[in-house]
């Protein structure tokens, strides 16, 4: 390993970088540039690009080996990176240099990007956090790394037939993924089912069945650092099973069974409802994550320390949510079967090494396995965990005499209606610290689902507010903006977002209120381009658009987003001649393919939209539209254009939300409850530059407690009913007046009736105030100069520092 081999990179100049390419296209992908495609030549700048990125990457691996640093490893069965090759050139600093060299060859930069693939890893929130989480460690030059699943087919590719949604496969790999490196030599044992058996103390796991873990590996540069870091994801292989006796043989099908069995473990994303899910598989999926992550990791630890002794001094492993809490167990089995540590020290070092975020209070989406299913996948790890529990028990027993029930409450095994492990409880027994994602959501944690556990244990509680990373949510995402920014207060805010207090001062500028607002009308015409040309719906982009974009779900009330506007249509066509502000309604997002009321939600938006859209008595005054296939690319396109930010959940029930924070930083002002971070982010961009409405998390809870009587509200409120009848009754279904007879809302968990009145006063306000578009301009630029707080850096500087204990590399 000598440094020589870092040669210093061509690609400063146009000319450099053009060579490059076209060295690439040639000799990696084997093209004629005379006959390449888009695609060819797009591969063939990642290619360039990526070595350029290399470079830092072998740097930072050899300066953190060399200063002996401390690690954390974020573990996560989602990562929702988006595309890499812009945000990546970004970090570089050879944007324009690219662009110009594409040019030379005839080629348009902004069209080449486009044809990479957004491979979907992820469902939702929870894998973008994780996305945005590397990106934050890399450029605050953390030593980190992530790790997950490469799964063939990301989350479905949703297509809307006939008003519903179809779920595709999403093959994302088959394009090719040049920015990914396969490690051959990465490559480790998983093991599955079985029986044990004590000799002793000593503990035998034998009988299993093996499938391979290779790792392939995702560069992530920091920005404007010359570190990166890695993102490595497991793909399953069968091994050697593939039976070539029977192939020779003719027996075709019994020759590869076993092959597709163990490589179906890394096939498919499932919903994180995992209500809806194949569960056995799925309990597969997280122990191989688990499994191959942790082999690497105390692989890595061994040829650095030469031992596992000091593994708690050098490691932090994070809990992305209850996913990958095997690995509790797992580093138990490993630290004792293997290594031969006592119970004691490896149970010291384990409850040392783990942290875990929790990402919701809703019981039912807390995870939780059978005892008999666990059993039969993963004997050791079951009886490890029940070894677990008795320790935890009995530690606990100058509570539990006192408060007998307690025992039922916090054992880690749910004995109510058939014996469950419960996979958060033992995330928490096993972990030193715990986080909620957002202040409200940790207040309500200790309270709630972990009140028990809080009094056992209160100094393991911490929040860690949510951050999106300004280096996509701005900069790749918002160029305009960027540029605009730049140009006040220079580029520096990239790095640090609280340069964005400096921009303050030009708040009442009439040019700077021009220039901001010019940015958003170019991006609201590029997306309603993109509208027309791929819905066939032409919007008007002086219009207002107001956007509620995120995973269909009751709790957050895409409904609610519904009953308003069919309430607007009904009212535009009472007083066509009021002086109505236009809107455009703008929704996206997938449901799980089992989750059937969220379908309806979806079939429901496109029945409206029909309607309203054909009604040429409403014209340019309403449209509805539902984008399809909800992506970060897509909200990359969607969130810079967008006036009005939907964020109205009910109040308790949306742990922390990170679109809310793209949108506000974007110059979009929201609309929403007092849930999650939108509690934050009031404080920080003031009452006067939201529009908050709807129940509290108290009053939700009170109603609950008394009763909650959706008729009550329905009965009372002539517009809402209106609505509902028209819903019931067939009016957006002609041609099958029963669709939605029963929609299920109307059993109204999420109390969306009883927010309905105050929500539509905040829309109506809304109106008013962007009638005046001074106004609007300068409340839009009071949110982007207060949002700061919410970059990510910030918080992956709190959980560095207490949390994960790291300091930066020096580089
Ligand atoms: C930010 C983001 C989310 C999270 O959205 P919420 O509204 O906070 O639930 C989900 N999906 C994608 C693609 C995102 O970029």
């Amino acid at each position: 390993m000598s440094n020589t081999i870092l040669h210093h990179s061509p690609l400063s100049s146009a000319e450099g970088v053009k060579n490059a390419i076209v060295q690439k296209l040639i000799f990696s992908i084997g093209r004629d540039p005379g006959v390449a495609s888009q695609r060819d030549w797009l591969n063939a700048t990642l290619l360039a690009v990526r070595d350029l990125v290399s470079e830092g990457w072998l740097k930072t691996q050899r300066a953190t080996q060399s200063q002996n640093c401390r690690r954390v490893y974020y573990l996560s069965m989602e990562f929702l990176m988006g595309r890499t090759l812009s945000n990546a050139m970004l970090a570089e600093g050879i944007y324009d240099v690219v662009r110009e060299a594409l040019e030379q060859l005839g080629l348009n930069l902004e069209d080449v990007i486009e044809k990479e693939v957004d491979p979907g890893l992820g469902n939702g929130g929870l894998g973008r956090l994780a996305a945005c989480f590397l990106d934050s460690i890399a450029t605050l030059n953390y030593p980190g790394m992530g790790y997950g699943i490469r799964y063939e087919y990301g989350m479905f590719r949703q297509k809307i037939v006939d008003g519903q949604q179809v779920e595709r496969p999403d093959a994302w790999l088959e394009k090719g993924v040049p920015w990914e490196f396969i490690r051959p030599t990465k490559r480790y044992k998983v093991e599955f089912g079985g029986r044990i058996y004590f000799e002793g103390d000593k503990c035998h796991w034998v009988d299993t069945s093996q499938i391979v873990a290779l790792g392939y590996d995702q560069i992530i540069p920091g920005y404007e650092t010359n570190m990166a870091n890695s993102l490595r994801l497991w793909s399953a292989h069968a091994g050697d099973v593939f039976d070539l006796t029977k192939f020779n043989r003719g027996d075709y099908f019994a020759a590869m069974e076993r092959q597709n069995s163990s490589e179906n473990v890394s096939r498919v994303l499932y919903p994180d409802d995992s209500t809806y899910a194949g569960r056995e598989l799925r309990l597969r999926q997280e122990y191989f994550l688990v499994s191959a992550s942790l082999q690497d990791i105390l692989n890595r630890h061994r040829w650095e320390h030469k031992t596992l002794t000091n593994l708690a001094d050098k490691v932090a492993i994070h809990l992305n949510d209850t996913h990958p809490v095997l690995a509790i167990p797992e580093l138990m089995r490993i630290l004792i079967d293997k290594e031969e540590f006592s119970w004691k020290a490896a149970w010291e070092i384990t409850c040392k090494v783990f942290s875990y975020t929790n990402h919701t209070l809703m019981s039912e989406a807390l995870e939780t396995w059978p005892v008999d299913m666990m059993g039969a996948i993963l004997p050791r790890h079951l009886q490890l965990i029940l070894e677990i529990n008795e320790h935890f028990l009995e530690s606990i027993k100058s509570y539990t005499e006192k408060d007998p029930d307690l025992i039922r409450r916090v054992s880690l095994i749910d004995e109510n209606d058939g014996r469950k492990v419960r996979m958060a409880w033992l995330a928490v027994v096993a972990s030193h610290k715990i986080n909620g994602v957002a202040k409200l959501h940790s207040d309500l944690m200790v309270k709630s689902i972990f009140a028990d556990f809080a009094k056992i244990y209160p100094e393991r509680f911490c929040n860690m507010t949510n951050g999106i990373t300004p280096r996509r949510w701005i900069g790749v995402a918002n160029p305009g903006l960027s540029t605009v920014i730049d140009k006040y207060i220079g580029k520096s805010w990239r790095k640090d977002l609280s340069h964005l207090e400096q921009l303050k001062q030009y708040a009442d500028f009439p040019k700077f209120m021009q220039e901001v607002r010019e940015v958003k009308k170019a991006n609201k015409v590029k997306l309603a381009n993109y509208i027309a040309h791929n819905l066939n719906i032409v919007v008007n982009p002086d219009a207002l658009f107001d956007v509620q974009i995120k995973r269909i779900h009751e709790y957050k009330r895409q409904h609610l987003n519904l009953l308003h506007i069919i309430a607007r249509y009904n009212e535009i066509l009472r007083n066509p001649e009021k002086d109505w502000t236009p809107r455009v309604f703008i929704i996206a997002g997938k449901a799980a393919s089992a989750y059937y009321a969220a379908k309806q939600i979806i079939r429901l938006i496109n029945d409206v939209a029909k309607v309203i859209n054909n009604d040429m008595r409403v014209h340019d005054k309403l449209k509805l539209v539902f984008i399809p296939n909800y992506s970060v690319s897509l909200a990359q396109l969607i969130i810079p254009a967008a006036d009005v930010s939907e964020q109205i959940s009910l109040a308790g029930t949306e742990a922390s939300g990170t679109s809310n924070m793209k949108f506000a930083l974007n110059g979009a002002l929201t609309v929403g409850t007092l849930d999650g971070a939108n509690v934050e982010i009031l404080q920080n961009v003031g009452e006067d530059n939201i529009f908050i409405f709807g129940n509290t998390v108290e009053q939700v809870e009170a109603l609950r407690h008394k009763g909650y009587q959706p008729s009550a509200y329905y009965e009372n409120d002539p517009q809402l009913r209106e609505a509902l009848q028209q819903i019931t009754s067939g009016a957006f279904s002609p041609e099958e007046p029963g669709r939605y007879q029963s929609f299920s809302p109307l059993s109204d968990y999420y109390q969306a009736f009883a927010d309905f009145r105050s929500y539509v006063e905040a829309q109506r306000e809304i109106d008013k105030v962007y009638k005046d578009q001074n106004l609007w301009v300068a409340k839009a630029i009071q949110n982007i100069v207060n949002m700061s707080y919410f970059s990510s850096d910030r918080t992956i500087k709190e959980y560095a520092d207490q949390i994960w204990h790291l300091q930066p590399v020096k580089l």
